[in-house]
């Protein structure tokens, strides 16, 4: 579904190269250490970096000359995404026409997703009048709403404590699976990988150094850096400083 073939990238004096095959549908946390290139996959399939060589396909297709707002997917990073002039209704409906001019057909759908995600009541709220978590999911609706096959997550749910976290991972997970989506979840939490992915994908110095089912990430077997990262979660070390 996302394609990577033979990706090199090189910001200063750090080389990235990304190998690797995701399937459709598949549910993949990646984690890693800090630095270690997480966001630099999740941008260069986004297209807002350039390779320096290889192919970036999506569903079959090269995306290497796409621009990133043409791109078959939606995204969501660390700072919140909302605009604080429009309504929560405007805020999602912004993901089917930068202009606003919807018609009645998707009208219903922004209804439709807010339904599903559990802020139907909150239409006409703006977003100083949301909490944390219902803001995240006014920004999940905005992607959920645009029906496109791929979902980057650059650890947008990072700052919420651990129950919203899981609501809100519970709501990816489910409406993943309801629309057939697959998503790239960067996050330094072992339990929100454990809860919410079907697969892990480690990257380690630019690269994908394990990619697995998630059953195996606590595993004994795989690889060291990924026990070490499993680890330092279990201590209440957090990953990220590793
Ligand atoms: P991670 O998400 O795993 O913490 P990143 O992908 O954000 O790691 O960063 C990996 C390294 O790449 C960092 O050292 C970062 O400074 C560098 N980097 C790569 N591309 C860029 C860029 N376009 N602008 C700034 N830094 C970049």
């Amino acid at each position: 579904m996302l394609r990577l073939s033979n990706v090199t990238y090189r910001y200063q004096q750090e080389t990235f190269s990304f190998d690797i095959d995701i399937p459709k549908g598949n549910v993949v946390a990646v984690l890693g250490a800090s630095g270690a290139g997480k966001s630099t996959l999740l941008n260069l399939a986004a297209g807002f970096i350039r390779p320096l060589s290889g192919d970036i396909k999506i569903a079959g297709i090269s995306v290497l000359d796409v621009e990133p707002h043409l791109r078959p997917l939606a995204m969501l990073f660390q700072d919140m995404n909302l605009f604080a002039h429009l309504s929560v209704a405007d805020n999602i409906g912004l993901g089917l026409h930068p202009g606003l001019k919807l018609t009645q057909q998707q009208r219903a759908c922004v209804l439709d997703i807010c339904r599903q995600v559990g802020i139907d009541k909150l239409l006409t709220r703006f977003p100083e009048q949301l909490s944390g978590g219902q803001k995240q999911r006014v920004a999940l609706a905005r992607c959920f709403v645009q029906n496109k096959p791929l979902l980057l997550l650059d650890e947008p749910f990072s700052a919420l404590d651990p129950i919203l976290r899981e609501e809100i991972l519970a709501i990816v997970k489910n409406m993943a699976r309801i629309k057939n989506v697959t998503v790239l979840m960067v996050t330094h939490h072992t339990n929100d990988a454990l809860y919410a992915a079907s697969h892990y994908l480690f990257v380690e110095q630019g690269k994908v150094a394990d990619f697995d089912e998630i059953t195996n990430l606590t595993s004994c077997n795989q690889n060291t850096a990924v026990r070490k990262f499993v680890q330092a979660g279990e201590l209440g070390v957090s990953p990220a400083l590793l």
